[in-house]
């Protein structure tokens, strides 16, 4: 009995239909087409909230002309801001579903604030994926991808922003055993395979001498 459970993954969530799920990484990491697949197959509302107040922007609604500012400079839009713009498109009944959350949370506020409301709805987290990439493979992959904010001093600042405001999640989602990493470096396929085997993979209780890494 003792030893069953020893060997209990430390991420016993579920992988699959309406499963609730965060994706974290820094900018660059391939978030958003690692997003895009896992929601295709898993039939996951997916919303990537970039994409999101971008849209906001383009269409000059109140709420983009608040966040144009922030997306110039890669500074996070305010939290507030951000928190009630998510919670409100969380609260559409296609979510009841399933989603997959794209670049929210950034901060531990906003961490917060979304484990409120889902605890309100009796519907808590099932993972947070994290990907992992170098550094420098970042710069690289976000020099050449062109979006108006992959300009070199912004591209600067949001990977600041992402080491002091986001990073600090992963603690907060280990926390609540539902984080785990997956090296982003590869192709797409292989970083997808990743993801979709992750949660079998990881095993126990590193903090308790874990023996049993495959
Ligand atoms: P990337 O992950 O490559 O940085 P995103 O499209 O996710 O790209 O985000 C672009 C910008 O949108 C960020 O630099 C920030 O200004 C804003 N933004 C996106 N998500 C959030 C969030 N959860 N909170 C605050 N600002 C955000």
């Amino acid at each position: 009995m003792l030893e069953e459970v020893a060997a209990a993954p430390v991420w016993v969530g579920r992988m699959g239909e309406g499963m609730r799920v965060v994706l974290l990484g820094p900018p660059g990491a391939g978030k958003g087409t690692q997003a895009d697949r896992i929601a295709a197959r898993f039939q996951l509302v997916h919303l990537a909230t970039g994409d999101i107040l971008r849209a906001n922007v383009a269409d000059g609604t109140p709420l983009g002309e608040v966040a144009q500012a922030y997306l110039d400079s890669g500074e996070l839009v305010p939290d507030e801001v951000v928190v009630a713009m998510m919670l409100e498109r969380l609260t559409q009944p296609d979510c009841a579903h399933g989603f997959l959350l794209d670049g929210f949370p950034r901060s531990v506020a906003q961490a917060r604030a979304l484990d409120e409301h889902l605890a309100e709805l009796g519907a808590p987290l099932d993972a947070a994926i994290n990907l992992e990439v170098a550094e420098e493979e970042l710069l690289q992959r976000l020099a050449g991808r062109g979006r108006a904010d992959d300009n070199a001093r912004t591209v600067r600042n949001r990977l600041q922003v992402f080491a002091s405001s986001t990073r600090p999640l992963l603690d907060y989602y280990a926390g609540q055993g539902v984080l785990f990493s997956v090296a982003a470096a590869g192709t797409i396929d292989e970083v997808s395979e990743r993801i979709l085997h992750a949660p079998r993979d990881v095993s126990v209780n590193d903090a308790g001498g874990g023996s049993s890494w495959p």
